[in-house]
């Protein structure tokens, strides 16, 4: 089985050896130093401020998407999501629940934010802006520096679910102002689901601390002050703690997160040569590192990943919903060749001369 979707992915012989070990008692000062070198990897890889934090949730990344905005707006705020499909709706959905006044912009599926769509949007009195930078919904990765520039011209708290692009597209949090980026294992850091990441600047740490949130397990001030030692207020996933170590630590040692952005965006782009020579339309204006977006321009795009995962054992991502039967996935985050593009496009291939694509 060759794995292609964008999460979870495959993993690393050394990360999965880590898995095959048992799971350590954690409340030790061995581990403490394990957490306080994850917190320091992930400050250095997101180019964050040497005040921001980091906080390591047990849960999945919607439940760093909720926490952040549980324990840092308000019913006071008046926020802007770009809803460009479904992980944007994710942020929607959350904000409504939170009673967080929100205005969606939402871009066609596919399309990528302008300075036109912003442009009404200019000294209207709000106070945050969320995004997906890669809505993996649809492959479109946002214009960080266009979103930057509004925010930092309207003094937004700008919150980014960098879930999907984390590793797979450069990233800068200090240049970019950011003010929270959150993660997941499962994606390009390329662990086991499980465990999400959140980096929080100062600006972001303040609003924390003023926080009157009421929820015991997301509650950021007491995650915070844990991690002052190391620790978590309740047992984390302490298995998926110690792979992302050993993740961290060898992208560190093989040139750190620009050499493995450069090495995923070389995968991706040796797969979008070779796919051009198939009949398959790249459907997205505006592509993050991770994904390639693909519609079929003879077949369904649901049958191509059955026929895919059923009979040559390798697995793209389908999309869900109304887009189930016109787009598929290729994902090339965790631990994929271009010997693994090779395998994916002799079964297209196959396919072709058998008529089903
Ligand atoms: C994967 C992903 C998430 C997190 O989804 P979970 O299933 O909760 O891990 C959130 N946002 C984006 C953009 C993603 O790609």
């Amino acid at each position: 089985m060759i794995n292609f979707t964008v999460g979870p992915v495959q993993s690393s012989d050394a990360v999965r050896a880590v898995g095959s070990e048992n799971v350590p008692y954690f409340r030790t000062p061995e581990f403490s130093a394990v957490m306080k070198e994850n917190e320091a990897l992930i400050k250095k890889f997101a180019k964050a401020e040497d005040t921001a934090r980091v906080v390591f949730l047990t849960g999945s990344g919607t439940a760093s998407m909720e926490a952040s905005v549980m324990n840092t707006l308000t019913p006071e705020d008046k926020a802007i999501v770009i809803n460009g499909g479904s992980f944007g709706e994710r942020f929607v959905q959350i904000c409504h629940l939170h009673q967080i006044p929100i205005t969606e912009i939402k871009p066609e599926v596919g399309h990528a934010l302008t300075a036109e769509m912003l442009a009404p949007y200019e000294n209207q009195g709000y106070t945050a802006f969320i995004v997906n930078v890669h809505e993996t919904s649809t492959g479109v990765h946002y214009d960080m520096d266009l979103i930057s520039e509004f925010c930092r011209r309207n003094g937004l708290f700008l919150i980014v679910d960098a879930i999907s692009s984390f590793l797979a597209d450069s990233f800068n949090m200090k240049e970019y102002g950011a003010d929270i980026m959150i993660t997941g294992s499962q994606k390009a850091l390329a662990c086991p689901p499980g465990i999400s990441v959140i980096v929080l600047s100062e600006k972001a740490l303040a609003r924390v601390a003023a926080s009157q949130t009421t929820c015991m397990y997301l509650d950021l001030k007491s995650a915070l002050s844990n991690g002052e030692r190391g620790q978590t207020p309740f047992t984390p996933a302490v298995g998926i703690l110690l792979q992302i170590n050993a993740r961290l630590k060898a992208i560190e040692a093989s040139g750190g997160v620009e050499a493995e952005t450069a090495k995923i965006a070389a995968l991706a782009q040796d797969f979008r040569d070779k796919i051009a020579q198939l009949p398959f339309e790249i459907v997205s204006e505006s592509m993050s590192n991770a994904v390639t977006p693909l519609h079929p321009l003879t077949a369904s795009a649901y049958d191509v990943f059955v026929t895919l995962k059923d009979e040559y054992g390798i697995w793209v991502c389908p999309n869900g919903g109304a887009m189930s039967q016109i787009i598929f996935r290729v994902g090339h985050i965790g631990e994929l060749t271009p010997a693994d593009n090779d395998q994916l496009i002799d079964a297209l291939k196959d396919m072709q001369r058998r008529g089903l694509i």
